[in-house]
């Protein structure tokens, strides 16, 4: 078993996530199995009870742990499974080392960072690779090197990297190399620094990675090469891209990083086919087609919070060799100039998951307009209970149709809780979470995009569409797609008389890859452009 960290410096939000994805890529194309794992350095037990905009999106694996979006690419990159096992928070370390206090483990000892923490986050790491199966696990560690709380982290893994010997382990520290422009240079000092923090703490870095805005040239590698004690070959240069971030394991491999990281580790394998890859860059740098697509949601600002869904409609773009452009529009705008200002002329209108109260109303605007309009809607969670209220209120004329989450008074609580969820006190980890099977309806447009009868898609909501209405709505052309196996909770609707009207309760978009775009997507983004060019794909 072969150990790769990737640890990071200068900067937070340089790529790491990235970086380990990408090289997960190349190193899979070279025939090796891999398994990738991120350590998050802060006490959250897990990102499902922070806010967006600290966070970025919460991304939800099969077995329903709520997880950093840098697993998302990990999953998208790669055809790794990843469980909880995968996203260890500090948190989690603290909370596994008290329970052992607690019960006697320690056998009377002073419980310590350095061993007893540091030892929890190696079992982690040997826990992976037990279970794994593989020949390569990429732990990235999550912060910048220098932050107090990632010390324990880097020092459990120079300790494991001691342990299993020199051929067996390699550091990669992804670093930043600015520009600055007054003096239209490049800047290595930053890297040198980080490098010397990371030396201090007894970890040599074996390759660093260099995001840059300019290339780095020959005196400048060789300048970190000298400072940094790394070989000349092992300043990797890793510039912004220019189209998507589908490129960066090619761009990697034009760097030789997976080379470098086989040569480091002792592995001989043949080099990386990325032939299928360039191919889904070609239809994302020139695509045949073109179609616009609206998101409607509250924290279009950030980049990060609805990730997975952007990548997905990007997907759904690339099965259909056809470039989105994606408007990112805040629905509170929609609520205040109107439906017709902000959304006329889009093919598609895609409402994603949320939580609270604000901008609901543009959303459910945004349905109503797409439904009237017959523009293809696809609702993701949050988009499913957004249709059910709109058409509660608009077609089947229930006054002030509701979620019990906005108005918990609502005459006509059209999506409510469960009894089971009515009952939850805490906020960490009591959603409907993870991978659930639904059963599609015979015929229905879901049914066809999927090809199958039963498929499993994962979940993070508490509310659910209210039975007490079904019958009401089935009459009005309001179709139940899908619903759970024993026919319990609406999984997904879509509407009768419309050419493309789909939404799920669950969240499709945690499930698409480039290489294998997902059904759902890639039928709104062909009904999308049908829409906007009035001709089929
Ligand atoms: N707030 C809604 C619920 O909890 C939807 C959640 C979501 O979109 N992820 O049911």
């Amino acid at each position: 078993m072969k150990y790769i960290f990737v640890t990071g410096g200068v900067v937070s939000s340089l790529g790491k996530g990235l970086t380990a994805a990408a090289l997960g890529t190349l190193l899979e194309n070279r025939g090796l199995k891999v398994a990738l794992q991120k350590f998050d350095p802060y006490l959250n037990l897990d990102p499902g009870t922070m806010s967006p905009y600290q966070h970025g999106e919460v991304y939800v694996l099969d077995d329903g742990a709520e997880t950093d979006l840098d697993l998302g690419h990990y999953e998208r990159f790669t055809s790794t499974k990843l469980t909880r096992k995968n996203n260890t928070t500090s948190g989690q370390v603290y909370q596994q080392v008290l329970d052992n206090e607690r019960a006697g483990k320690y056998l009377g000892k002073t419980v310590q960072v350095i061993p007893h923490v540091t030892d929890e986050i190696q079992r982690r790491i040997q826990v992976l690779a037990d279970d794994a199966k593989v020949d390569v696990i990429i732990t990235e560690v999550g912060g910048t090197t220098g932050d107090i709380e990632g010390l324990p982290f880097l020092e459990a893994i120079r300790e494991f990297g001691q342990e299993v010997g020199p051929h067996n382990v390699c550091f990669i520290h992804v670093t930043y190399v600015p520009f600055i422009k007054a003096a239209g240079e490049l800047k290595t000092k930053p890297t040198q620094q980080s490098v010397a923090k990371l030396r201090e703490i007894g970890i040599s870095p074996n390759i660093l990675v260099c995001r840059c805005e300019k290339s780095l040239d020959k005196e400048l590698r060789q300048k970190m090469a000298m400072f940094c004690s790394v070989p000349f070959e092992a300043v990797v240069e890793h510039k912004d891209v220019d189209h998507s971030i589908y490129e960066v394991p090619l761009m990697l491999q034009r760097e030789r990083l997976d080379d470098l990281v086989c040569r480091v580790l002792n592995l001989t394998v043949p080099q990386a086919n990325m032939t299928h890859w360039q191919e889904i860059i070609r239809k994302l740098i020139a695509p045949q087609h073109r179609v616009r697509i609206a998101v409607v949601g509250k924290y279009i600002e950030l980049q990060d919070a609805y990730k997975s869904v952007y990548e997905a409609v990007i997907h759904g773009g690339v099965a259909n060799d056809c470039g989105v452009e994606i408007e990112k529009l805040d629905a509170e705008d929609i609520e205040k100039f109107g439906p017709e200002k902000i959304l006329k002329g889009v093919g598609g209108i895609l409402v994603p998951g949320g939580f609270g109260e604000r901008g609901i109303e543009g959303k459910i605007i945004a349905a109503k307009y797409a439904r009237e309009h017959k523009i293809p809607y696809l609702g993701l969670c949050l988009g499913m209970q957004i249709a059910t209220i709109e058409f509660g209120r608009n077609v089947l004329g229930l006054k002030d149709a509701h979620s019990t989450e906005f108005d918990p008074s609502t005459p006509h609580p059209v999506i409510a809780l469960l009894d089971e969820q009515r009952k939850v006190t805490k906020k960490g980890g009591t959603m409907r979470l993870g991978s659930q099977p639904c059963q599609l309806t015979m015929g229905s447009k879901a049914q066809q995009l999927y090809g199958a009868f039963v498929v499993n898609e994962r979940h993070r909501h508490r509310y659910e569409f209210n039975n007490a209405y079904r019958d009401r709505y089935a009459a009005s052309g309001f179709v139940f797609a899908g619903t759970s196996t024993d026919g319990k909770l609406v999984e997904m609707i879509e509407l009768a008389d419309h050419p493309f009207y789909l939404a799920s309760q669950s969240h499709p978009e945690f499930l698409s890859k480039p290489n294998a775009p997902h059904p759902l997507f890639r039928g709104f983004i062909a009904a999308a452009h049908q829409r906007m060019h009035n001709k089929s794909l």
